[in-house]
């Protein structure tokens, strides 16, 4: 910087400063001040340097966003597909890495984990909710029975349409155990109400320690199973966990006869 341009320099980035305060966008006055020298130095053109500055102000903003979105989602614990050994789950490498771009969000696809206890079922449905986040989805995780109590409040308070209407505002909205614990009637209208809402409208992962077969038994009536899971199925992409707990890896105790029947079910 020549000594001649220093004090206009330093003046118009005073006023950089506070009309990036005043754009609530403080970020662009520290990456003004960071890039100049840089900019002035590696002979970028003012349209360069903008484009430089902006884009700064844009990644900070989606990752500030995406740090919102995952607190705000529920997760039980955050856990994201970068943690996940694809060595202990081999076949589920192929179809995982294929959901990491998104697409199945925008079209409104479902995805169904099925698996016994301790194979990675929450932490890959927690995975693709923080990818979902990230890429500017809003995401929201609980249980099958929280979603039922939570359902059943609104419509004890004769809101439950308008909370299906808020709740496919949300991009994704995340199962967790369906099936742990099998639902009454009511309970199990409520659960059909919340899938049918989304049908071909916004996403669903669902995970399951069952098989599709089993589910009649979880929802108390064929039918009312029968159509729920065609609805969740007709577009989405199915997959089978398989093995032994990754809680109980190399502890000798994946014999367990409780284990050898969950095996047995899901296969
Ligand atoms: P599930 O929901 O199928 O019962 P979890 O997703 O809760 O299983 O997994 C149990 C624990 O083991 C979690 O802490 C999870 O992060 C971890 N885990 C399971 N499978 C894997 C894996 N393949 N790689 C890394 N961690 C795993
Ligand atoms: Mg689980």
């Amino acid at each position: 910087m020549s000594p001649k341009t220093q004090p206009s320099a330093a003046e118009a980035l005073k006023q950089v400063t506070h009309l990036a305060a005043a754009l609530k966008a403080p970020r662009i006055s520290q990456a003004a001040a960071r890039l100049a020298e840089h900019a002035r130095d590696a002979g970028w053109t003012h349209e360069d340097y903008l484009a430089a500055i902006l884009e700064r102000e844009v990644a900070a903003r989606n990752a500030s966003g995406a740090q919102l979105r995952i607190r705000a989602a529920g997760f039980p614990a955050v856990k994201t597909l970068e943690d996940f050994d694809f060595d202990f789950q081999p076949t589920a490498r192929t179809p995982l890495q294929a959901l990491a771009s998104g697409a199945w969000l925008t079209e409104h696809r479902n995805i169904v984990l099925l698996g016994p206890p301790g194979t990675g079922k929450t932490h890959l449905a927690t995975a693709l909710g923080v990818t979902a986040a990230r890429q500017g989805h809003r995401v929201l995780f609980a249980t099958a029975t929280e979603w039922v109590a939570r359902l059943g409040e609104a419509h004890d308070r004769g809101r439950l349409p308008a909370e299906l209407t808020r709740l496919r505002r949300y991009g994704l909205i995340i199962v967790d155990e369906v099936g742990y614990l099998p639902f009454e009637q009511d309970a199990a209208n409520l659960f059909f109400q919340l899938v049918s809402s989304r049908y071909e409208h916004a996403s669903l992962v669902l995970t399951s320690n069952l098989p599709f077969s089993s589910w009649a038994g979880v929802f108390g009536d064929q039918v009312v199973a029968a159509a729920m899971i065609d609805r969740i199925v007709h577009h989405a992409d199915v997959i089978t966990l398989k093995g032994a707990s990754y809680r109980l890896r190399d502890r000798g105790i994946d014999t367990l006869p409780s284990i050898k029947a969950e095996q047995g079910s899901i296969d």
